[in-house]
């Protein structure tokens, strides 16, 4: 932001400050990573402002891929503090040691779905190090996601029903595998907005306003918006937009569902097609994906 605007916004703060009465007040989430912009000018409380839509404008999925990791503690606090339900992918290899939040997910009312055990590249077994396990197939794709439930069940969760390829990478090998295991397709992007998948770009380093807006334009009844439980200052800023994104879910009559509408496949998977199905210009490059 530009210099002159700051003691505009501690003003403000300050105001805020005076005006908590009859609202939820939490300390905001900072990081010592975090950028002026990125910071709360006044280091103080934050007033939230809680869902409080009829749902005369319907329902959105609130959706949240990579974790449990390093903020999601403060993530469920703040989804718990706006009074927000959402589903979760996460992927296995972060679940370990962290059951706790997998049973605090689930008694808050929320989803897990699968993100497969390594954050795998399903189509190639490329796994985030750059490595690719070799040879890769069925038993391969189906051990990824296998391991990944077996391991939320054990953590306290239900079966998963739902699942989110890393990266975004699938196409009808990996999805008649992950159907056998009784799992779901739900892209984190569609071909084109009609999709109804809403991509916020939070892993792309941008701001909350960024990611907020990113969700605000596009969302609408149906819509499954995807963002990340990932690390660093990237998160934080996916907490931090989520109050305007519900500020405006009041102003659209939306409310959070964790109820994930068949349809979720982003059309990736035309009947009859084969092989990889992500076109081009999909975010493969994200780091989180
Ligand atoms: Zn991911």
């Amino acid at each position: 932001m530009s210099r002159w605007r700051r003691p505009l916004l501690v003003a403000l703060a300050v105001l805020l400050g005076l005006t908590v009465a009859g609202h939820r007040v939490v300390s905001d989430v900072r990081s010592s990573a975090a950028t002026s912009a990125d910071r709360l000018p006044s280091g103080g409380p934050v007033e939230l402002r809680p869902l409080t839509s009829d749902c005369s404008g319907g329902h959105v999925v609130l959706s949240f891929d990579d974790g449990p990791r390093q903020h999601t503690g403060e993530l469920l606090d703040r989804l718990r503090d706006l009074g927000l339900t959402a589903v979760f992918f996460w992927s296995g290899h972060n679940i370990e040691g962290r059951g706790e939040l997998v049973r605090r997910a689930v008694a808050e009312g929320h989803l897990l779905g699968n993100h497969t055990q390594s954050h795998a590249d399903l189509t190639t077994g490329e796994l985030p190090s750059g490595e690719r396990v070799t040879p890769w197939g069925d038993a391969q794709i189906r051990e990824e996601l296998r391991r990944a439930s077996e391991l939320l069940v054990a953590k306290g969760a239900p079966e998963p029903e739902l699942y989110r390829p890393p990266y975004g990478a699938v196409n009808q090998q990996v999805d008649y595998v992950a159907r056998e295991l009784g799992l779901r397709l739900v892209m984190s992007f569609g071909r084109d907005a009609s999709d109804g998948l809403v991509d916020s770009h939070d892993t792309e380093g941008i701001s909350a306003e960024e990611i907020a807006a990113n969700v605000i334009g596009p969302m609408r009844d149906g819509s499954i918006i995807t963002m990340h439980d990932g690390l660093g200052q990237a998160t934080l800023n996916s907490i931090a937009a989520l109050q305007p994104i519900v500020d405006a879910m009041n102003e659209r009559g939306l409310c959070a569902t964790t109820e994930v509408r068949p349809d979720a496949t982003g059309r990736m998977l035309e009947p009859g097609a084969s092989g990889a199905q992500v076109p081009s210009s999909a975010p493969k490059a994200s780091a989180n994906g």
